[in-house]
């Protein structure tokens, strides 16, 4: 008997996914010259939470040579300009039913860099089209790094998309975007993130500073109980001190370094400019079911 790995609440998923390609295109609106990071950021997560769910993680708004893994802090009121290429990488969870979307928007309109959007586009669709019950991740890769070879581009090849399940947004499986790293295979029902980074750069990142992200890495335990509560409020999903009102709240969290894993902005090793898109699909029995499309 073939156990499939369907998510027993799968409306939820698809609720939350719904949610998810909205707030993408929200962020992507307000991705104006003149507008702070900061603003839309906020914006973002607070569209998602009056849709009744939770960001399943901080909005990345990462900017130019910054691919992934920046938020703003609160105190983050520079202003983005004409020519910079954003990328807008949301994701909203109901009850840990999480999805993560992503689109990338030269500000002000201009085509400065419109071969790299076309060329990840390409690379998502893609990558995408490869998705059934059975397949090596390899053949995603692969199809994701050839579409960026088509446009003279590189797909990043030190980030990866990867498997989700219930409050897990790594859920353990990675989905490279190149090829001859890894022949793990999807099976059907698994919830899955595409996500290719291509760059005009060296094709590999490096740590930069700190990027305003963190997490829980496991139960801090009841002995402080505002860091209990901070716990129960974001178990072990990423999130930022912008969201947390309360200064004594933050100062405790400044503290318990030892229960929190903190995440450096990925930058472009070669200083090349970045653009990512990203859907969540599910591995339906034909092919993939996408998950993040707007439908209405
Ligand atoms: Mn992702
Ligand atoms: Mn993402």
């Amino acid at each position: 008997m073939n156990s499939l790995a369907y998510p027993p609440d799968l409306d939820r998923w698809r609720a939350a996914a719904r949610i998810s390609a909205k707030a993408r295109e929200l962020g992507i609106s307000l991705a104006v010259p003149g507008a702070s990071r900061r603003a839309i950021a906020d914006r973002v997560e607070g569209f998602i939470r009056s849709q009744g769910a939770e960001p399943a993680f901080p909005a990345n708004l990462s900017r130019n040579v910054e691919a992934a893994h920046y938020t703003p802090s609160r105190e983050d009121e520079e202003v983005l300009q004409a020519g910079d290429l954003l990328k807008v990488d949301v994701g909203a969870h109901l009850d840990g039913a999480i999805a993560d979307t992503a689109a990338t928007v030269e500000v002000g309109g201009g085509q400065k860099f419109a071969t790299l959007r076309r060329a990840v586009e390409e690379a998502l669709r893609a990558g995408i089209a490869q998705v059934q019950p059975g397949v090596s991740v390899d053949r995603i890769g692969s199809a994701v790094e050839a579409a960026a070879h088509r446009y003279g581009l590189k797909p990043i090849r030190d980030l990866s998309g990867h498997t989700i399940q219930r409050y897990l947004l790594h859920a353990g499986k990675s989905i490279p975007n190149v090829g001859g790293l890894s022949t793990v295979t999807l099976e059907e029902g698994e919830v899955v993130a595409i996500e290719p980074f291509v760059t005009n750069g060296a094709g590999r990142i490096a740590n930069g500073p700190f990027g305003n992200i963190q997490r829980f890495r496991e139960d801090p335990g009841p002995s402080d109980p505002r860091l209990a509560a901070l716990f129960a409020r974001f178990r072990t999903l990423p999130f930022t001190l912008r969201w947390v009102d309360d200064e004594e709240d933050r100062k405790r969290l400044r503290r318990a370094r030892r229960w929190l894993q903190t995440y450096p902005v990925f930058e472009e090793a070669g200083g090349g400019v970045v653009a990512q898109m990203e859907h969540t699909v599910l591995v339906g029995p034909q092919g993939a079911e996408l998950l993040t499309a707007l439908t209405d």
